[in-house]
């Protein structure tokens, strides 16, 4: 039954102990809704988050808390394969391939490398950092993937994936599929609440402008009153005028299921502080039991470890058959056994 469903591929950093309200509405919600519709691959992408300084502990208990909250989201394990993207030794072999098909200045072009670079200062980035985008390219190719659910910030390189696919099939024959975004426009950028122009970030975002799932809800009501607005007083839909009261209409239709002019219509003549309360708790009605089902997830490490084992024994066996055959077309001699 499965394989008669397009496959859905995507994977998220352990690069912090939460997720963020930006990951949840821009990515994880389309993880949820595509494992109904496709045969869906999610994973962790550790190989990922050591393209910055990490803490090995710290590495290891983020991997976990990760697959905790895509649980907690919706992820069912009976209906996608969710693993951990070191458990599978084809992404970074794979990933080799397609450092040798990409060009140096291909590679330069890319703007996540840049910002987080930029960010870091250019000496401490590391290659690693620079290739990020062709282990990303790897990740889809292997499972075959068509569509790709992301946040707009994924963009480039869903486009790099699509040009190297197209490469390789030229150069070496029909090999891999090729994959396209799939970008839920209205949620495809949340923002962050103190600085409404700069995108929500694990890695990025100031303290105060960053809206962990993980956090007390005390702390996140506070910071969704206390998100940065502009100087009027009319409530109503400006992404460019009015980042700052767009970016919480965006999280209040998501989180409802309501339209965004509908609030307008309802919240007409009221203030933005009527606005921020009523999300503030309707955020924190939201993290609350998301919350709690994380750490019934983090209390049975067994369960977790069962999961994780599963899914990287079904992941393995698509990323092998797609490594085998990408190796034979470019003619590397098979081992015999
Ligand atoms: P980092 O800062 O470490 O890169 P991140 O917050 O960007 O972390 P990722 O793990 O890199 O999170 O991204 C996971 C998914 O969440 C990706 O599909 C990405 O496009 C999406 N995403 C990240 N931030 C946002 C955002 N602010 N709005 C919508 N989608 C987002
Ligand atoms: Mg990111």
């Amino acid at each position: 039954m499965a394989s008669v469903r397009p496959r859905a591929l995507s994977g998220i950093q352990p690069t912090a102990g939460s997720f963020h309200l930006g990951n949840y509405l821009g990515a994880i919600r389309q993880y949820v809704a595509l494992q109904e519709t496709h045969d869906a691959f999610y994973m962790v992408v550790d190989l990922h988050a050591i393209t910055v300084p990490q803490d090995p502990a710290e590495l290891r208990a983020n991997t976990r808390l990760a697959v905790a909250q895509l649980l907690a989201s919706g992820l069912d394990p009976d209906r996608c394969t969710l693993f951990v993207q070191s458990h599978v030794p084809e992404h970074a072999q794979l990933g080799w391939v397609m450092n040798c098909l990409t060009g140096f200045g291909e590679a330069s072009r890319m703007t996540q490398f840049k910002d987080k670079s930029a960010k870091q200062g250019a000496d401490r980035a590391t290659v690693g950092l620079f290739t990020y985008p062709i282990l990303q390219v790897a990740d889809i190719l292997l499972y075959q993937a068509e569509a790709v659910p992301v946040g707009e910030d994924q963009r480039q390189h869903i486009e790099l994936t699509r040009d190297l696919a197209e490469r390789f099939n030229t150069r070496f024959g029909a090999t891999f599929t090729v994959p396209a975004p799939h970008i839920v426009k209205e949620v495809a950028k949340i923002y962050d609440l103190q600085d409404p122009t700069s995108k929500m970030s694990k890695s990025a975002s100031t303290p105060k402008g960053l809206v962990n799932l993980l956090d007390e809800p005390k702390t996140t009501a506070k910071k969704i009153r206390s998100a940065v607005t502009d100087t009027g007083t009319v409530i109503s839909f400006d992404p460019v005028e009015k980042a700052g009261i767009s970016n919480l209409l965006t999280i209040y239709a998501t989180l409802t299921g309501r339209s965004i002019p509908e609030l307008v219509k309802e919240y007409e003549g009221r203030m933005y502080g009527a606005l921020k309360t009523d999300l503030a708790e309707i955020v924190v009605d939201f993290v609350t039991p998301f919350r709690e089902r994380t750490q019934a997830y983090l209390d049975d490490p067994e369960t977790l470890d069962s999961i994780l084992a599963k899914g990287a024994e079904k992941a393995r066996a698509v990323a092998a058959e797609s490594l085998a055959t990408a190796y034979d077309r470019i003619g590397l001699l098979p081992a015999k056994h």
